[in-house]
């Protein structure tokens, strides 16, 4: 079956001086992505004629689906319908339709039409309309030498509703499509080059409709594996026997699949063991338990928990040994242990969890530089910490704390 290409070219200078977020772009990769067609270029140019000329010709040479957004307004700088004119050589005619519909939701809205809406009507005579039921920019749909060129609104809204429910409907038609599945393994704990060291041999022997890729962010790797085929059941069968090799060799950094977040896993690790957790947190300032009780129904395992940063509070209100602390500081070892053991009991938790370091940037010594952090995990039969060397950037260190607090308790609750 052939691949069917699609390049995406949004227009606005906003776009381009960093004062909007192209999220079309984004948004409609993913609907593409779902229906089969594959992406291979995405371009964004001002609203210069010229510029979207250039780049409208050089993605035809590319693609067989070319999707512009935006710059379809009925302003000057509203280039869209006069390129596509020129690109295809056609001239621009009114829609008696379109016109119609922009006079009816003005009226509708009680707001004046004037001469200037008028120009939301005019379309190039070889453009078939793409109802906007939520706007006044109509989309245009062209078929030209042997390819298909549509142009939609740029606000967001008025471009998903006419992609939902006219170019994807249509695209299904014109093209018999390959299905392309994607599954993401998210793992935790191992850095992108370690982990690719100990997959080398289980890459090498993923079958040619399986590809690999690696995508590493804030102390998590996600492997994606993308399949492409006919049908969606064979694909995934495929994709899951892959993983199953998998497991064997990287199953202990594996902490969920697709959308699953490490909150998420670690959570119903607790509700599948009936147990709740509780937290002391220091230098993570409330970050662990912030991220906890995103997840809805968290309270059938999140106790609550302490932010006892200062030294005062871990004694008179945790109920950690003042002799700790003076003789091996806050961030330490036995201090860490006695804040997971001391939250557990004060909380009536099963799990006690905790952090105590030197996120910085200042603070360090040097026994004890920026980055130091100290971690542990108590579930009255043991209590384990953990040292962590992180960075001398404050927010990277409370975000990689926090993962590694949740990720000690994981792996605790896996064993
Ligand atoms: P209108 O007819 O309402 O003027 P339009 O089709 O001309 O719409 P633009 O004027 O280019 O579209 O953009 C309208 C608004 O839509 C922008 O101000 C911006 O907020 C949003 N927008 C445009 N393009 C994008 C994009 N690629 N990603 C996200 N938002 C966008």
């Amino acid at each position: 079956m052939k691949e069917i290409q699609a390049e995406i070219l949004t227009i606005g200078d906003e776009i381009l001086y960093g004062q909007i977020l192209d999220t079309n772009a984004q948004w409609i990769s993913a609907e593409l992505d779902l229906l089969g067609v594959k992406v291979v270029r995405r371009t964004t140019v001002g609203d210069r004629e010229a510029d979207m000329l250039y780049a409208f010709q050089a993605a035809e040479q590319r693609a067989d689906i070319v999707i512009i957004t935006g710059g379809l307004g009925p302003t000057n700088d509203d280039l869209t319908m006069p390129m596509l004119a020129a690109y295809f050589q056609s001239e621009i005619v009114t829609n008696e339709a379109v016109l119609q519909h922009v006079k009816d939701f003005f009226e509708k809205r009680g707001r004046t039409f004037s001469s200037l809406n008028k120009k939301q009507a005019e379309v190039p005579a070889n453009a078939k309309i793409l109802h906007n039921e939520l706007g006044t920019a109509p989309g245009t749909w062209y078929e030209e030498r042997g390819k298909i060129f549509i142009s939609l609104p740029g606000v967001p809204h008025e471009m998903k509703n006419l992609m939902k429910t006219e170019v994807i409907p249509k695209l299904s038609k014109a093209y018999q499509m390959p299905v392309i599945y994607h599954k993401l393994i998210k793992t935790v704990g191992i850095g992108e080059s370690t982990l690719a060291e100990i997959l080398e041999e289980w890459e090498a022997q993923l079958p040619e409709h399986i590809a690999l890729a690696y995508l590493p962010s804030i102390g998590h790797v996600k492997l994606r594996l993308t399949a492409v085929g006919d049908k969606r059941s064979t694909l995934a069968q495929d994709v899951d026997q892959q993983i199953k090799q998998l497991l064997p060799l990287a199953g202990q950094f594996i902490y969920g699949y697709d959308a699953t977040t490490l909150e998420e896993a670690v959570g119903n690790l607790l509700i599948e063991q009936n147990k709740t957790i509780a937290f002391a947190e220091s230098c993570s300032g409330g970050y662990i338990q912030h991220k906890i009780t995103t997840i809805p129904g968290s309270s059938a395992f999140f106790q609550g928990g302490i932010v006892p940063y200062h030294n005062d509070l871990k004694v008179n209100v945790l109920g950690v040994d003042e002799e700790i602390i003076s003789a091996h500081g806050a961030v330490s070892e036995a201090c860490v242990k006695a804040m997971a053991e001391k939250v557990r009991t004060l909380f009536k938790s099963d799990i006690g969890a905790a952090s105590s370091g030197i996120a910085g940037p200042g603070g360090g010594t040097t026994d004890k530089p920026v980055g130091t952090v100290w971690i542990a995990f108590s579930d009255g039969e043991q209590t384990i910490a953990k040292k962590l060397q992180l960075t001398s950037n404050r927010s990277l260190n409370i975000e990689l704390t926090q993962i590694s607090v949740l990720n000690l308790v994981r792996k605790s609750l896996k064993v």
